[in-house]
């Protein structure tokens, strides 16, 4: 049994580092600082994120079955797969972007995220670097109209599929044009400069996988080719993954990122 995902690490770790040696968008060492750490946030934390998601999903699966009527669910469920996809991808994706915009806007959630923020040094395996309270709450929120509405149980674990591939993707030290698709479909390009600790990029980009929603609601920031200087938040977040994982509820400090409590126009 490989309950933490050991063979999925290796499989990512044999396709996204010889990728990032070839494309890098910046000169880093695969061995970066903070490597360990994330290697347990893939294996451990994500286990304790799966265990939840199962858990919230029996919940509402149980709920939806007393609650939508049978002709919403077999409608839903009884669309092509393709379709039910696209949907699952559009809905959930509405849902990451709000969640993601008050993790930056409230400042209690914002000690929470700023775990995920605290990365230096943007790679495939960073995407698994967040504060499992971050990734419960927004899976929560974007898979729960999915898991109501009835998808089948196929186009669910395509979408959950496509998802994993695109989170790393998206952090990956990998040089790639999307040309038109940059739009229709989030890049490293477009995350990074999420990532990046400049002015410019604070509370931008907050889809993670369509770009047309900061687009459509007024954060979408355009960047070219421009490479960010630095990453990372002014926080003093810890090193290690159970300072991290704790930090969010010591006791408070000075906050020092202007994100969370930035006073431009974000809404
Ligand atoms: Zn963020
Ligand atoms: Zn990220």
């Amino acid at each position: 049994m490989d309950i933490f995902g050991i063979k999925a690490l290796l499989i990512c770790a044999l396709i996204f580092i010889p990728f990032e040696h070839l494309f890098a968008e910046r000169p880093q060492k695969i061995l970066r600082d903070g490597f360990a750490v994330d290697v347990i946030y893939l294996l451990f934390n994500s286990f304790i994120v799966k265990a939840a998601v199962v858990l919230m999903a029996a919940g509402v699966l149980g709920l939806a079955a007393m609650l939508v009527p049978q002709s919403i669910t077999q409608a839903v469920g009884g669309q092509p797969v393709w379709l039910q996809v696209a949907e699952i991808i559009l809905i959930t994706d509405l849902g990451v972007y709000w969640a993601h915009r008050a993790f930056h806007k409230i400042p209690a959630l914002w000690k929470f995220h700023a775990i995920h923020h605290g990365i230096k040094e943007l790679d495939w395996l960073g995407a698994f670097h967040s504060h499992p309270v971050d990734i419960i709450v927004t899976k929560a929120i974007s898979l729960m109209p999915v898991f109501f509405l009835g998808f089948s149980e196929a186009s669910i674990a395509i979408f959950s599929i496509i998802y994993f591939w695109h989170t790393m993707l998206v952090h990956s030290n990998i040089r790639i044009s999307f040309g038109p698709l940059k739009w229709l479909i989030a890049s490293p390009q477009f995350h990074r400069w999420h990532h990046a600790n400049q002015r410019e990029a604070y509370d931008k980009n907050f889809a993670g996988q369509l770009p047309f929603l900061d687009v459509m609601f007024g954060t979408y920031n355009a960047t070219g080719d421009k490479v960010p200087e630095k990453y990372g938040v002014d926080d003093p977040v810890p090193s290690t993954y159970f300072g991290q994982v704790g930090y969010p509820l010591q006791p408070r400090r000075q906050r020092s990122n202007p994100t969370a409590s930035s006073t431009e126009a974000e809404g």
